[in-house]
This record gives structure tokens, C-alpha cells and sequence, in this order.
């Protein structure tokens, strides 16, 4: 049974209700870089999957980067003359800027507003601010708690603590029949924020719960780490281990309500750049493809140049193009159950295209070989909305050991479960033999790189 035959066979409404509650369960723990907070967030994901944790010291170098120093947070508030709490941590992690040095002070308004970040065209949101690199202190807050401030005297208190400890990630490994590996990573180091953080993580943590003890073709290595740092991290102390990744996926901002958007691997036209495009262009969704750009989230670090693994970037919304981003506003709210499952089936999707993208050999090339004398003529109902024969006809045609099953499918304009089924039952029927990986060519023959789509930034409407 394929991938998403069998994916197909949960219940959509379920899983969205359990990846929302996964979030919802995440989404109060005031995660960081490092510290505590990432901590307990891949213990609950190791709840679910089998999950190493690894645990790398402060200062170790990292590439052209460090290891910083572990950052952890008890409490932090603004108390005004009454003693009242202003602006509390306690009510919400986003009001400590993340990393903020210790502080215990009593200081006038003009001194404490330096430390101050609002969204005036926002008022009612928090933003979300981080020093990692720089030491430093601060408290974000609403625009109209920071109006409502007068020149006073405030007590602050930041309790934290930043000193020599370990950066913290989590991996899980799922093992295949070719060592080749399928990596899938996502950024588990935002405090309470929804969509740019949990989402990924909820719809990973899912994917790697439903591969695993499966019969899988290719390995696979899902990552929970923090932003840049953790990634850099990753790859410095996996070199060897990078060389092995055939297909990649960063996940972020895929449970927010917008269409899809794919964000290609720096080479361009990799299998996974192919694999994405054509399942999105067969979603009921809308879905854009944008061209690779150094700026975005851990696909930089996988795609620099000393590796430019083949790893793209799914979202939904782009990061930093929608207002909630990075502020309070991205909330359990902004994320919602039927699109955190949309975003898990096409991930799924996805996998059973790579899982199943094999070529074929027509073993009766001469002439068209005689389907109805097979039973492979008639209409054999199902999902393939009568595309079951075109797609043996297109199978058996191209299947000349060159093209792809994907190739197939991009060239036929028919889904490549589809195409995929087709291939299976043309092997059942001895019309067809699969070519081994490495009797096939590196490249597809030039003619079927032309895609349904062109290549480049493109908007497609969901069909
Ligand atoms: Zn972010």
C-alpha cells in the first residue's frame, strides 16, 4: 500500500484536532536557543517518537560560530509604585526580550523606555525580540500597556541566568532499506508563537510518528533543533551524515489559513524541488513556488554552498510577510486544525512521491502492447478519475528506463498516484520491470524536464 493510500485512510478532522492540541500543549513553555524551555518541549515531542536528545557545551565551535551560553528564565515583571504587576512574564513569555541578561533594578521611566519595544501600529500586540549575540536587556509589551506608563519610578525584575551549559536538539532517526536519507527539519526555539515554530513541529513530530516502523525505502532523519545556531550545529557535528541526504525539507508557518508556498532548494530543479511542485500543483489549494534566496530559515544553512543539499522550505504564509509574524498575534487562534492536517498530508504527499519515484522498463516496447487481452482495459473505478488508462498508456510509453515515474506524471499533466499505481499494476501484469538504482541514469532525459509548470516564481491555482 502506497504512503498516502494509507495516510488517506485517518481521519482528516482527527488528526488536525490532534496536531492543534499538540501545539496547544507546547505552546505556554518559554523555549529559547538553549536553556530549559527547548528542554521540555523535545521531551514531549520524544513522548511521541523515538527521540535522541543531544547535548553540545557552550563554546564549543560550531563552524564560524560558537555554542553560546545557556539561557534560562524563571520570572521577569515591571511593578509599579503600587506594587502592581504592569507588565508580568508570567502572563506572557513574549514580554522578556529572549536572552535578556538578569536585572534587578529600580529606575526612572526615561531610563527603563530605552529597554522598551512596542508595535505602535499594533497596539494591542506583543512583539516578539531576541539578543542572543548581543548581551543585553528588555521587555516587549503592547503599545497601549506602554501609553499608560507614566514618568515614575518601576521596579525590574528579570530573573534569568546565562551561563555555560549546552545547546540542546532533538533527532529522530527512522531507518530504511537504502541508507540514503530524507531529512526533515524544523526550528523548536520560539517562546509562545504558533505558527512560526509549533506548527512545524507539531507536523513533524506527526510525520515521523506515522513513518515510523513502516517498511521505508530511504532513511530518515528528522531534526528538532533551535534556528541557525542549531542547525549549524547540526550539520558541523554531521558532515558525513550530510552527504547521505538525498531530499530535504525545512517546515515553518504551515498551520496559519494562506495557501501554500515552497521555497526551492538553492540548486533549483533537485527531486524535492520537482517532488513539491507537482504535488502542490495537483492540492485543492493555492500554492506558489519561489526561487531560493539566502534569507529565510535552516534551508540557508543546509543549502551554503560547503553542502547545497537538495532541501527546500514549506510554509503556507512566508515568514515576515503576514502581520501576526513574530508577535503575540500568532496564536493558537492563527493556527488551525484542518490546515495543520492539509499541511501533514501534503508533506505525506510528498514522501510517497520520493518513496515511490523509481524508473521502469517496457518489456513489450514493440508497438502497444495488447491491454484488454490483460484485463487492463476497462475502467476499473477507483480514485483516478478515469485517468487509470491514459496513465498505463503513458506509463508504458515513456517507461524506456530513462524517465522517472515523476518525470511520467509532470509530462502526462495525471498525479503521480496515479501514475504510480499504474506502474504497479503494469510490473503485476509482466508488461513492466523496475530498472535498479543504479543501472538508472543521474539526470532525466532533457525532454521530460519540461514540467506542467515553468520554473521560476510562479502562482498556481489550485485545481
Ligand atoms: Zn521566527
Amino acid at each position: 500500500m502506497s504512503l498516502l493510500t494509507d495516510f488517506d485512510q485517518r481521519n482528516a478532522a482527527t488528526l488536525g484536532r490532534e496536531l492543534h492540541q499538540f501545539a496547544a500543549d507546547l505552546f505556554p513553555i518559554c523555549r529559547s536557543i538553549t536553556g530549559d524551555g527547548i528542554r521540555r518541549t523535545l521531551a514531549m515531542v520524544g513522548d511521541r517518537i523515538a527521540l535522541q536528545i543531544h547535548e553540545v557545551p557552550s563554546g564549543t565551535p560550531v563552524f564560524d560560530w560558537t555554542v553560546p551560553r545557556e539561557w534560562n528564565i524563571r520570572d521577569a515583571y515591571i511593578k509599579g509604585p503600587d506594587g502592581e504587576r504592569l507588565v508580568d512574564f508570567k502572563k506572557c513569555n513574549l514580554h522578556v526580550v529572549n536572552y535578556s541578561t538578569p536585572v534587578r533594578s529600580t529606575m526612572p521611566f526615561r531610563e527603563l523606555k530605552t529597554h522598551l519595544f512596542t508595535i505602535p501600529d499594533r497596539p494591542d500586540w506583543i512583539p516578539y525580540r531576541t539578543s542572543y549575540y548581543k548581551e543585553d536587556w528588555g521587555f516587549c509589551l503592547s503599545h497601549r500597556q506602554m501609553l499608560a506608563l507614566k514618568d515614575l519610578d518601576y521596579e525590574v525584575c528579570i530573573d534569568s541566568s546565562l551561563e555555560n551549559g549546552h545547546l540542546t536538539y532533538g533527532e529522530c532517526y527512522l531507518p530504511g532499506h537504502s541508507a540514503d536519507e530524507i531529512l526533515i527539519s524544523c526550528h523548536a526555539c520560539h517562546p509562545s508563537l504558533a505558527n512560526d515554530n509549533l506548527s512545524g513541529l507539531a507536523v513533524a513530530t506527526f510525520l515521523a510518528r506515522f513513518l515510523s516502523g513502516r517498511d521505508l525505502r530511504y532513511s530518515y532523519r528528522f531534526l528538532f533543533i533551535p534556528g541557525t545556531i542549531g542547525a549549524i550545529t547540526w550539520l558541523a557535528r554531521n558532515h558525513q551524515t550530510a552527504a547521505r541526504v538525498r531530499h530535504g525539507l525545512v517546515l515553518t508557518c504551515i498551520g496559519d489559513s494562506g495557501g501554500f508556498h515552497y521555497k526551492k532548494s538553492r540548486r533549483g530543479n533537485a527531486e524535492i524541488d520537482r517532488a513539491v511542485g507537482h504535488v502542490l500543483r495537483h492540492t485543492s489549494e493555492p500554492s506558489e513556488i519561489l526561487d531560493f534566496s539566502p534569507s529565510g530559515y535552516d534551508e540557508r544553512q543546509y543549502c551554503s554552498p560547503g553542502f547545497n543539499l537538495p532541501v527546500g522550505c514549506l510554509m503556507r504564509s512566508v515568514w515576515g510577510t503576514f502581520p501576526e509574524y513574530h508577535t503575540s498575534a500568532d496564536n493558537l487562534e492563527f493556527i488551525r486544525p484542518a490546515q495543520l492536517a492539509g499541511s501533514l498530508r501534503v508533506c505525506a504527499s510528498v514522501l510517497d512521491v520520493l518513496e515511490n519515484n523509481r524508473r521502469y522498463r517496457n518489456l513489450a516496447p514493440y508497438g502497444e502492447p495488447q491491454l484488454g487481452r490483460r484485463n487492463l482495459y476497462g475502467s476499473p473505478g477507483g480514485g483516478g478519475n478515469g485517468l487509470e488508462i491514459p496513465a498505463r498508456l503513458w506509463v508504458l510509453n515513456l517507461s524506456d528506463g530513462a524517465y522517472s515515474l515523476l518525470d511520467i506524471a509532470e509530462r502526462s499533466g495525471i498525479a503521480f498516484p496515479v501514475i504510480s499505481d499504474a506502474a504497479a499494476i503494469l510490473c503485476q501484469s509482466g508488461l513492466l520491470s523496475p530498472v535498479s538504482d543504479e543501472d538508472a541514469p543521474a539526470n532525466p532525459p532533457a525532454e521530460a524536464s519540461r514540467s506542467e509548470g515553468s520554473s521560476g516564481r510562479q502562482t498556481i491555482a489550485g485545481r
